[in-house]
């Protein structure tokens, strides 16, 4: 019945976590912020086919900034514009959030915000010295949706 669709969808979201669907940040696209504006970077980007790139600064695990591909419609190849003059002039907010959060909390984050990405990151607390947060990668709406309609489909 459509009651009990509706409760096995809601045991998803409320049993799983964003560490459960997250892109690990191995695999995500991310540019430096020593990175330049210029004909090869922005090519790279477009070809990568995402609508937001996360900027790092040192290492990959050090997301301090997010570009969107739309924030580039102004941008002229040819002006080598640094990264960090685009970034820091749309400056969007980066949203962070921890590994164990639920995918019906992170829906509710995502439909509260407008960004509907957020970097995963967890206390590691694992080694001799401080804990630190690790970043584990980054999710999306998309990949909620994704999970809701697997177990839609699994309920069949
Ligand atoms: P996009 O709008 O860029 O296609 P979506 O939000 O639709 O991104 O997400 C599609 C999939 O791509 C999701 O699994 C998401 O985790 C992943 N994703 C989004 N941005 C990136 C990125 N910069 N690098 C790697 N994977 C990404």
């Amino acid at each position: 019945s459509e009651f009990v669709k509706e409760e096995f969808r809601r045991g998803t979201l409320r049993s799983k976590t964003v560490e459960d669907i997250l892109t690990p940040l191995k695999d995500c696209f991310m540019l430096p912020s020593t990175a330049v504006l210029d004909f090869t970077t922005m090519s790279e980007i477009m070809q990568s086919g995402y609508t937001r790139v996360p900027v790092y600064e040192e290492e990959r695990s050090n997301i301090v900034e997010i570009l969107y591909v739309k924030d580039l419609a102004l941008v002229d190849p040819a002006d080598c514009t640094p990264m960090t003059t685009i970034t820091k002039f749309y400056n969007h907010p980066l949203h962070f959030v921890f590994n164990d959060t639920k995918l019906d909390a992170m829906l509710e984050e995502f439909k509260k915000g407008n960004s509907h990405l957020a970097i995963v990151q967890r206390v590691n607390n694992e080694g001799e010295g401080d804990p630190f947060y690790e970043v584990l990668g980054l999710v999306t709406l998309e990949d909620v949706i994704e999970e809701i309609i697997k177990s839609e489909i699994l309920d069949e």
